[in-house]
């Protein structure tokens, strides 16, 4: 009998009978990546899951072979090539007929940047991968360098006075690929964060989920507000929470309540913006924008649907 392709990786929550990042890996106190693992572990139950992560924080987590963070099985690629090894586990679990689900697992350099190319590339074929874009704003693992997902006004090692370009619109650039189905993930808000996992788990074909991941070392917050930075943001307007589904229908999933003080207060907390003294206005203005274009694209989709 024929060896299965690459088979054979992969693992349940009842084999691993911890959580998908386990203690004692080599995050920093308060990474909102770690947070992000014990959501898709919580939202993964008992499916079979094989990770693919591409050079980031969340591999330097999993400690020096042979020994491992991980409680589920790892491949460790370069930055470009996470999508394509992704799509090659996808395929072998196919053809060996098992319900692996393949997730990449990668930052936002190794996403908006370095892996652009494969990314793409996977998401245009459809391949049936859950891609998760954790997204801290910067190079973590090598040191905080400004990436295309850096905010403007963000002070970062390469950009010391402030980032003056404005973060790339990568949700945008997935959903024009068409896929089956892109999100913003929230981890303020669980019930809707743990639904969203659990439906990209269970459909096929290329699902994105980004998630704004608090960075405390890079961002120069403090440990213990990563959640509370994200509930800001979220309320300001700043991380706008909605799906896309087949980059046609749009839906809101959070209104943002505009709270007075949220915007302010989620720069204030954050030493990265305090060092080049940012223009809100300019920040309040981009926001407008973008919930003008979201509005108009979701009630596209309900014209469409009525
Ligand atoms: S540098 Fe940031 S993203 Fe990387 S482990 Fe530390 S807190 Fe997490």
């Amino acid at each position: 009998m024929a060896e299965p392709l690459l088979g054979g990786m992969a693992q349940t929550a009842a084999d691993r009978s911890e959580p998908i990042l386990r203690c004692g890996n080599t995050n920093c106190g308060g990474c909102g990546m770690s947070i992000v693992h014990q959501f898709l572990g919580r939202a993964a139950g008992d499916r079979p899951v094989q990770l693919v992560i591409p050079t980031c924080c969340a591999i330097v987590a999993a400690g020096p072979f042979p020994w491992s963070s991980y409680g589920a099985p790892v491949v460790a690629t370069t930055f470009a090539s996470g999508a394509s090894v992704a799509t090659a586990l996808a395929w072998a679990a196919k053809l060996n007929g098992e319900k692996t689900r393949v997730i990449c697992f990668a930052g936002d350099g190794g996403t908006f940047d370095i892996g652009m190319a494969t990314v793409s590339g996977a998401a245009e074929r459809n391949e049936d991968i859950l891609y998760l874009c954790y997204d801290n704003e910067i190079y973590g693992n090598t040191g905080g360098q400004r990436s295309s997902a850096t905010p403007r006004g963000a002070a970062t090692t390469t950009t010391p006075t402030g980032n003056e370009l404005a973060k790339k619109d990568i949700v945008g650039i997935m959903a024009a690929h068409r896929i089956p189905y892109v999100a913003t993930v929230s981890l303020a808000h669980p019930d809707d964060a743990l639904r969203k996992m659990r439906d990209a788990l269970d459909m096929e074909g290329f699902r994105f989920l980004h998630v704004l991941s608090p960075c405390p070392t890079g961002w120069k917050s403090e440990p213990g507000d990563g959640v509370e930075l994200i509930r800001l943001a979220v309320k300001s307007g700043l991380y706008p929470i909605y799906e896309v589904f087949g980059g046609r229908r749009f839906v809101i999933n959070v209104e943002p309540e505009m709270t007075p003080g949220a915007l302010e207060n989620y720069h204030a907390k954050q030493g990265r913006f305090r060092k080049a003294g940012i223009d809100l206005s300019r920040v309040r203005e981009a926001i407008a924008d973008e919930w003008d274009y979201l509005r108009a694209r979701a009630a596209q989709g309900a014209a469409r649907n009525a």
